[in-house]
């Protein structure tokens, strides 16, 4: 009998190689994380452990205020053990799945100390036009607090620091590891951040003003000593009425904006009208609600910071 199973175990292995492979995949510990920030912090945590299968449910350069679940995407989050997401309302959709008593979910921004939206801003003033007709008798609820902690050097630490402590959990015998691969990026995201506010040193502060229809720039702006100027009022979906621009255009005029900025994922339309108008220049595109796509150097957490500071540096300094 121990004979035969030997010969077994032995032909198991020289004959189905993709056997033993398959069994390598199934070790992996499954996390799903809503965006492809998240699933970056996952793998810089860990410096790409072999130990974790991690996915991103929305793609990168994809606008996470719109979007909605397919039926993979529930299955995905079926047969993971972990789910990771920003929370404080972003991913409404994912909050709706029935949590199984195995998996652990770990919302971010919970105990973040986020910043208060402006009731005005693009992420209410278009809600109700983002809902299907199927979502229609649901409670509309809207984004109190601001969820766009990617936009923050120092929320994104505190971040990195929750999915750290987990992943040590989730894999004890690798918690070296991950402890060292954790503060090496702190330390990576300190050093550019450092350097990227050297840079901003270049733009005279009177006209250190990021002049845009979206408050997703909050943080952004508070880290790295900038105004905003909030064009509200103006959504993606109408065109802004004649009093609403009259009043752009002098707050425009009032702080001697220099260039006002498109964003990445959204419909601009208004900004270039509003541009037009006030013949002032537009100062490029910010990736503001979501990383870049592939080859855009803007899609990796760091590559989006400074890819954005470059193009306000070269649209606001003399
Ligand atoms: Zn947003």
């Amino acid at each position: 009998m121990k004979h035969t199973l030997v010969k077994l175990f032995s032909f198991a292995f020289l004959s189905f190689p993709n056997i033993c492979l398959a069994d390598t995949q199934n070790d992996k510990i499954k996390i799903e994380t809503s965006l492809p920030y998240i699933k970056e912090l996952v793998q810089q945590a860990s410096c790409n452990s072999n130990s974790f299968a991690t996915n991103s449910i929305i793609s990168l350069g994809v606008d996470p205020h719109i979007f909605h679940m397919t039926p993979q995407n529930r299955l995905s989050i079926a047969k993971s053990k972990v789910i990771i997401f920003i929370g404080a309302g972003l991913e409404e959709w994912i909050q709706k799945i029935p949590k199984s008593e195995t998996q652990i979910w770990l919302e971010l921004s919970k105990d973040m100390k986020l910043k208060k939206l402006d009731p005005n801003s693009k992420h209410n003033h278009t809600h109700n036009h983002e809902h299907n007709e199927e979502d229609h008798n649901h409670e509309h609820r809207h984004l109190e607090l601001d969820p766009h902690i990617w936009q923050s050097p120092k929320l994104t630490k505190l971040a990195l620091k929750k999915i750290s402590i987990l992943l040590k959990d989730l894999k004890p015998s690798e918690a070296e590891v991950i402890e060292k691969c954790t503060q090496n990026y702190l330390s990576k995201i300190d050093g550019e951040v450092n350097l990227l506010k050297k840079e901003i040193q270049k733009i005279p502060e009177k006209q250190r003003i990021l002049a845009t229809n979206h408050d997703a720039l909050g943080y952004f702006s508070d880290e790295f000593g900038f105004k905003i100027l909030s064009i509200t009022g103006v959504s993606d979906d109408s065109a802004p009425t004649s009093k609403d621009l009259k009043n752009i255009i002098l707050n425009i005029k009032k702080e001697n904006v220099k260039a006002i900025f498109l964003e990445s994922t959204g419909n601009m339309r208004n900004i270039q009208s509003i541009a037009h108008e006030t013949s002032i220049k537009i100062g490029g595109e910010l990736y503001t609600d979501s990383l870049g796509k592939k080859g855009s150097n803007a899609d990796t957490i760091i590559g989006m910071w400074q890819v954005n500071v470059k193009t306000i540096l070269n649209a606001l300094k003399n």
